[in-house]
């Protein structure tokens, strides 16, 4: 997990103009910081500095590195999904594949119907959000448990609690006590990759380490985890909402 400590740091949204383009970025200095580093993650450009870095630095270093700065923060945007307006006609990936949210007067809760996910058409925007990421939920935890019971069973071992994480940076995690916990935000990727982190976290039961024993315990119950976990790493925000 990223523990970031509060307290030594603080960000302030900049912008730069390079070749003409204009570019955003956060600025953010720490007092643990010794060099200007960038770096592109989910939210864009970040640029870490220390409290003292003088502004002249910093658009030294961006100018420097321009070009890796204009093609990156291309690639970001194009990646970038756009933002969910929750109004009917939007797609909600559910397991790698897409339903189409749609409004219907007078039911209680979300419910899907072939490839379509019904919601109550009186439910305001965020009140639709809502309503969609509960089901997502549910969906999540009866899928999650149901692919962990698999696997527990397949190693003799006895079905784990299964819950659900709210995690920004990590997919699962296993506790010695037999405790599973799994980003309900898996619910919308390829059931292949959902698998590959529920045998990840299942292997755990039995090597609370990533070990080559741990690693061979995965492979029994996934032969091919390691093109699961690659497309993961890769793909994954593919299937995100943003
Ligand atoms: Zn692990």
């Amino acid at each position: 997990m990223r523990t970031d400590r509060p307290g030594g740091t603080s960000h302030i949204e900049q912008a730069i103009e390079l070749a003409g383009c204009r570019i955003p970025y956060r600025l953010r200095r720490s007092s643990r910081r010794r060099t200007i580093a960038l770096l592109i993650d989910d939210r864009g450009l970040q640029v870490a500095a220390p409290l003292r870095a003088s502004q002249g630095a910093i658009d030294a270093l961006l100018r420097e590195h321009a070009t890796w700065v204009i093609r990156k923060f291309g690639d970001w945007q194009r990646k970038r999904p756009t933002p969910r307006r929750w109004i009917a006609g939007e797609q909600i990936m559910l397991r790698g594949s897409a339903l189409t949210l749609e409004t219907c007067a007078g039911i209680a809760q979300a419910r899907q119907d072939g490839d379509r996910l019904l919601v109550n058409a009186a439910l305001a925007t965020a009140a639709m959000e809502a309503a969609v990421q509960r089901w997502l939920k549910d969906q999540a935890l009866a899928h999650f448990t149901l692919r962990c019971q698999t696997y527990s069973s397949q190693l003799g071992l006895p079905a784990p609690a299964v819950r659900l994480s709210n995690a920004r940076t990590r997919w699962g995690s296993c506790h010695a006590a037999g405790r599973i916990r799994m980003n309900w935000r898996l619910i919308h990727l390829p059931e292949a990759w959902i698998d590959y982190v529920a045998a990840h976290e299942v292997a755990h039961l039995r090597q609370m380490n990533h070990s080559p024993a741990f690693w061979q315990t995965v492979a029994a119950l996934v032969p091919d985890h390691r093109e699961r976990r690659a497309a993961l790493r890769r793909d994954a925000h593919r299937y995100l909402l943003p």
